[in-house]
């Protein structure tokens, strides 16, 4: 269970299949299993805007599990309030994605509810999520601007009714969302890493991060999505309250994580989000990676949130342009092993870039690169 394997890459639907047989999810799924596959279509827009899971991802999912003989699939989905399922699954490409492969889309708006008391509370989640044989769950890696991720464990929420999301929020969302997961398990996870969005999840700052993030435990895998996009798993409630409730472990220092991807070292596309433009400004990228670029842009983003930018004291070097070069500097990676103050890591997570650059800050009166205000 405590497996994580992230390949990297362009490539969404391969690098899915490719991930998952080196996880073995076959072996654990029965050919005659009801699998229901949960992306996440928040609402309706493209993936490349950062909100929604990249069609080609469930692609690659069906894929593997048609050649490994399952052939009961639907996708289910119910959108967030006050936006149509229906139409997301047409925006998104799903319409076209189940003609293709012969799978029902269910929107489960429409669906009839059980009530399934867990953890003190009673939930109302929709009735085919729970008469499911075998659940995959296909996040998006975003951060969210109430409970600052949102991967695995928060993308079950698109499986309660519309009256029951607004509960949540009244609730505060991390107790219910932690114990949602104890009432609706999610046999496998697949996290949809291409494309996230920066700051909220509805989209509007995408990042690249080429990515894809395949595991059995949600718990686990929303601790190492934190870490990616440069928090510390345990300022995550409902990923804490999760863990104490059984759902899986956060414990990433006994996880075994295997990285594939021959194709990883993808060139920095130019940011079409304006706080990625706006971030880029602080840093020196030369034939940077776009998964490496993608984590600095994270971390840069919640030194923003901390007010910090304005401290960096230079530009931060990251990219393979630097990669035998010594000098003075601040370099993230191991292409700037030769900079003065570096970070090694081929690519380091956003986690590890925060807790460097805030180690390694020192005030400086004016930072040359930084025009916008904070
Ligand atoms: S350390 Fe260098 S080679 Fe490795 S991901 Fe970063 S930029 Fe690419």
């Amino acid at each position: 269970m405590s497996k994580l394997v992230v390949s990297y890459g362009i490539e969404p639907k391969d690098m899915v299949r490719e991930a998952l047989a080196a996880i073995g999810a076959a072996s654990t799924i029965n050919s005659k299993d009801k699998i229901g596959i949960k992306p996440n279509l928040v609402v309706d827009q493209p993936a490349a805007l950062g909100a929604t899971t990249s069609v080609k991802v469930v692609a690659g999912i069906i894929e593997y599990l048609q050649s490994a003989g399952c052939h009961n699939i639907i996708v289910l989905e119910s959108s967030s309030i006050g936006h149509s399922t229906a139409r997301a699954f047409s925006v998104c490409g799903y319409d076209k994605l189940a003609a293709q492969y012969g799978v029902e889309l269910v929107n489960l708006k429409k669906d009839k509810t059980a009530t399934v008391t867990t953890a003190d509370l009673n939930i109302a989640v929709c009735r085919t999520a729970l008469e499911l044989d075998y659940l995959i769950n296909v996040p998006v890696l975003k951060a969210h601007c109430q409970t600052d991720l949102t991967c695995a464990l928060k993308n079950l929420k698109g499986c309660i009714p519309d009256r029951e999301k607004r509960r949540f929020h009244s609730l505060g969302l991390h107790r219910p969302i932690a114990a949602l997961n104890t009432a609706l398990k999610s046999n496998l996870v697949v996290v949809d890493g291409m494309c996230g969005d920066l700051t909220f999840e509805e989209g509007g700052n995408p990042v690249p991060m080429n990515r894809i993030i395949v595991g059995f435990d949600p718990v686990l895998v929303d601790a190492y999505a934190a870490e990616l996009i440069g928090l510390d798993p345990s300022s995550i409630e409902y990923i804490t309250l999760a863990e104490q409730f059984g759902v899986g472990s956060a414990d990433l220092k006994k996880a075994e994580i295997i990285e594939l991807g021959t194709d990883k070292h993808q060139p920095v596309p130019i940011p079409t989000s304006p706080l990625a433009r706006q971030l880029s400004k602080y840093i020196d990228a030369r034939s940077a990676c776009s998964i490496c670029y993608g984590s600095l842009i994270h971390a840069l983003a919640r030194l923003k949130e901390d007010r910090l930018l304005n401290q960096l004291p230079e530009k931060i070097k990251i990219g393979q342009e630097f990669s035998g070069r010594k000098e003075d500097g601040v370099g993230i990676g191991a292409c700037t092993a030769g900079i003065s103050c570096n970070l090694p890591g081929c690519p380091p997570k956003a986690k590890e870039i925060v807790e460097f650059l805030r180690a390694n800050i020192t005030p400086v009166a004016s930072f040359a690169a930084a025009s916008s205000p904070q």
